[in-house]
């Protein structure tokens, strides 16, 4: 028959070559976002189950399935939801787990942009909203309201990188028609698993340490059990915040080296941090991994005795001394994000929380010489010197 088609027909209609005795070694790319049936039973049996079935790409692609499947894997989940961003699937979990009336308790400390949504959700949604220090299990449990529907944690916090004690905070609710939500972002499924601990939902910006190589945004959001993936799944594809393929293909491939750069990244941290609390210009370093850390006992427990690849610490000479070390890295790269195979750094107080006054700033624990760093696979000594010759312009 193709011998009879016309050109215009066959420039639509291409014969796919699929392999036969072989099979792809690394993951393809199924970029196309549209799948036919031969039968038109199987495409209405697509349509009563579409949790499992690829017929249009909001709904299922096998890339982001393999995606999805992996961080299942590695948070110990039921199933997962791949999104566009981190922000995609902070709201589309959000979005799906509330409606008017319910109240949330969220820990204060948390990223900005789900900050963020929450304000939006209690000002214009009608969701009631307790932020709570996240210390503290009976502030914790004074908080809860007949209401309260989802509790919201983060792992660990940007930038002070406080560690939540997971197990006693959700021991809190235990037992109640509570959500509890855990923003794992900073831990990574390799230093702590919050579904062991009680979790519903894990959450990922996967284009921090997930991706690695900031090539790529993406989201991704791990459910413990059927229920709450079915209510999101819907929301989110009503929403629309679909991973790309390429995206999920670019995720995939960095995770392949996840192991590798997190157990690099920690190690290369605590030695940082280390000769950073030494120094004379610093007058505290926040990292988990250093007995002074006021989580440290929470970190050994929950992070497998690691600390995580970013530190925060608070040069003595205030707000200048921040902007001059932060111009004078010549190896670290002045940028926001984290999770990237190369060291980055960024001064919160003029930057990602420059809107707070000094007291808000104190509040949050940043100080106007807080300077955070992201740390990369680099050498720690080539890193280490970069630090000091930028310490010695911020002394
Ligand atoms: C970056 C980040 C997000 C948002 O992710 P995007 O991919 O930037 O949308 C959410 N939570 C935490 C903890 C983050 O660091």
């Amino acid at each position: 028959m193709s011998q009879e088609l016309h050109p215009e027909t066959r420039t639509v209609h291409h014969p796919v070559a699929e392999p036969t005795g072989s099979t792809p070694h690394g993951v393809p790319i199924h970029q196309g976002h549209l799948f036919s049936f031969a039968d038109a039973e199987e495409l209405s049996a697509a349509f009563h189950d579409p949790r499992g079935a690829f017929f249009y790409g909001r709904f299922g692609n096998p890339t982001v399935r393999t995606l999805q499947d992996a961080v299942t894997g590695l948070e110990g989940g039921h199933a997962a939801i791949a999104f566009s961003s981190g922000m995609a699937a902070v709201n589309a979990v959000l979005f799906a787990l509330l409606s008017p009336g319910d109240h949330v308790v969220a820990q204060r400390r948390l990223y900005g942009g789900t900050y963020a949504t929450l304000g939006d959700l209690s000002s214009r949604w009608g969701v009631e909203l307790t932020l709570v220090s996240g210390d503290d299990p009976e502030e914790l449990r004074a908080a809860l309201r007949p209401t309260t529907r989802v509790l919201l944690l983060e792992t660990i916090a940007n930038p002070t990188t406080r560690v939540s004690d997971l197990p006693t905070l959700i021991g809190e609710v235990a037992g109640r028609d509570i959500t509890t939500v855990v923003d794992n972002t900073f831990a990574t499924p390799l230093l702590c698993r919050p579904l062991d601990h009680g979790a519903d939902v894990v959450l990922h910006s996967a284009t921090k340490y997930l991706g690695g190589h900031s090539d790529v945004l993406g989201g991704i959001a791990v459910f413990g059990s059927d229920e709450p993936h079915d209510r999101v799944w819907h929301h989110a594809t009503e929403l629309g915040a679909t991973a790309d393929p390429f995206a999920a293909w670019l995720t995939l491939r960095g995770m392949q080296t996840l192991a590798l750069r997190v157990e690099r990244q920690c190690a290369t941290a605590l030695t940082l941090a280390r000769r950073l609390a030494d120094h004379p210009a610093v007058a505290t370093v926040h990292y988990p991994g250093l007995p002074s850390h006021p989580d440290h006992a929470v970190a050994r427990r929950l992070l497998n005795g690691r600390g995580g690849g970013v530190l925060a610490f608070d040069l003595v000479g205030g707000r200048p001394a921040g902007r001059a070390f932060i111009e004078s890295v010549r190896l670290a790269s002045l940028s926001v994000s984290l999770g990237d195979v190369t060291t980055l750094v960024m001064h919160p107080a003029s930057t990602s929380h420059r809107q707070l006054d000094a007291d808000a700033l104190a509040a949050a624990g940043i100080g106007e010489g807080t300077v955070r760093l992201s740390v990369g696979v680099e050498h720690p000594d080539d890193l280490w010197n970069d630090l000091d010759q930028a310490l010695s312009k911020a002394a």
